[in-house]
């Protein structure tokens, strides 16, 4: 079975321009940062008890089923212990609790690599780092990279979702380590080619990485449209190459990698340094002054919305992620994890569900091929073998059919539940 795309021609206002430009904020030095020992539900070895003194880097944790991920400290200080936070998906999880010395001592005699590395090597590095997909995804990046089967990178530089600009932000900066980063990761997939996919709207960013790459034949700068979800890998994938796939991209001989996961392991490789440090985008149209912002891994979001001068408006929602494929939380205690880019903090507006209308829109511009709300009527009255034939776990939670109801009828979540009652079901 192929994914089939929907028409993807809906050009989403992306409201960038609120932090495209604007001074990249450091959040304020916290007196404890709160690890998540999570990663979907494997479980996590903790390496470091109470008392323990870490400093930046020092390995902590590690996920240990069939993907081993270590987990490293992002602050000097003490370890304090454990503790239950609410976690971005919404559940309760452990984190790690380390009190910060303020002094961000970091760890010495961290591994480099040089490009001259093999591929073996590379993949090895990035598994020693626990490089993750840094797209949101959250994924082990080496688990991708064993394979002999790819013929084409590409790099995922499209950050279709509003308001976020964390991933342009950290290519127009930190340039060289997105060169090296992505060479590695062409040497590590052993690919014919590779494919950088950025917006063609993006009239300054693009002449500057067709300079950034021109001495290297095998990677090209490559623009698509500027349409949701273009991020999206199959999205992406099918604009660059005109190729479906049913579960993953090396089925059609792609890896696909994001951009800020391309720099933070070229910029592993120079320090040694594993991701301890985040470039989040705080933003909406609910907080006072929107910026990007740094802050080491295991702030909490109130610590980056108070660097942002707080809330603008009395009832807010808060969303970790994008207003389209973020999750609402209902704390700000959540804290920023590896794959955390964005923050975003909208007005709070009652809505009123209309009637469906049966006008077709959720159908058509699902760009997994989805008919959203059959889907939702199928779960509404427990219709299991029809819920079946109409592929929920498809389903990417684009957010596409709720924003484009007339009705405002909360598609997405409806879809939501239906796949965790098929998930469930799955498992008896
Ligand atoms: S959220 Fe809606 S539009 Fe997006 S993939 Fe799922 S069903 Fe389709
Ligand atoms: S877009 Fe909304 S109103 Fe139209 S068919 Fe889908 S659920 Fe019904």
């Amino acid at each position: 079975m192929s994914f089939l795309i929907g028409p993807m021609q809906k050009h989403l206002n992306g409201q960038k321009e609120l932090t495209a430009h604007n001074e990249i904020l450091h959040v304020a030095p916290q007196e404890r940062v709160y690890i998540p020992l999570a990663m979907g539900n494997a479980k996590i070895d903790v390496l470091v008890k109470e008392n323990d003194l870490v400093k930046v880097g020092t390995q902590i944790a590690a996920r240990n089923d069939h993907f081993y991920v270590p987990i490293f400290a992002s602050v000097s200080g003490r370890v304090v212990g454990i503790e239950k936070r609410m976690g971005q998906a919404l559940r309760p999880v452990d984190h790690l609790v380390i009190e910060s010395d303020g002094k961000m001592t970091k760890e010495e005699g961290l591994s480099t690599l040089s490009l001259d590395a093999d591929s073996e090597a590379i993949i090895a590095f990035m598994k020693e780092k626990g490089l993750v997909g840094c797209g949101g995804a959250g994924f082990p990046t080496y688990v991708k990279y064993q394979t002999d089967k790819c013929e084409t990178l590409i790099i995922n530089a499209v950050e279709c979702e509003p308001f976020i600009t964390a991933d342009a932000r950290e290519i127009e900066l930190h340039k060289e380590d997105f060169k090296r980063g992505v060479m590695a990761m062409l040497k590590a997939s052993k690919a014919k080619k590779c494919m950088v996919g950025i917006k063609e709207t993006k009239k300054e960013m693009i002449p500057q990485l067709v300079e950034l790459f021109k001495d290297q034949d095998l990677i090209s700068v490559c623009p698509v449209k500027d349409v949701y979800p273009m991020g999206w890998e199959r999205t992406l994938l099918y604009a660059l190459i005109g190729k479906r796939y049913d579960k993953l991209p090396i089925e059609v001989g792609c890896i696909v990698s994001n951009a800020t996961t391309a720099i933070m392991l070229g910029q592993a490789m120079e320090s040694g340094m594993p991701i301890t440090e985040k470039m989040v985008t705080v933003s909406g149209d609910a907080i006072k002054e929107p910026h990007n912002v740094l802050c080491p891994v295991g702030t909490p979001f109130s610590a980056l919305i108070a660097t942002c001068g707080g809330f603008s408006k009395d009832k807010v929602e808060l969303i970790a992620g994008g207003p389209m494929m973020g999750s609402a939380v209902t704390k700000d205690e959540v804290c920023v994890g590896l794959a955390t880019n964005a923050v975003t903090v909208l007005e709070y507006k009652e809505i009123k569900e209309l009637n469906c209308l049966r006008c077709g829109q959720c159908v058509d511009h699902c760009p997994s091929g989805l008919e959203p709300v059959n889907i939702n009527n199928a779960f509404k009255a427990n219709d299991i073998d029809r819920l079946e034939k109409l592929r929920p776990m498809d389903c990417i939670e684009c957010g596409m059919c709720t924003y484009i109801c007339p009705s405002k009828i909360e598609v997405t979540e409806g879809i939501r539940r239906a796949k965790r009652a098929m998930a469930l079901r799955m498992k008896k």
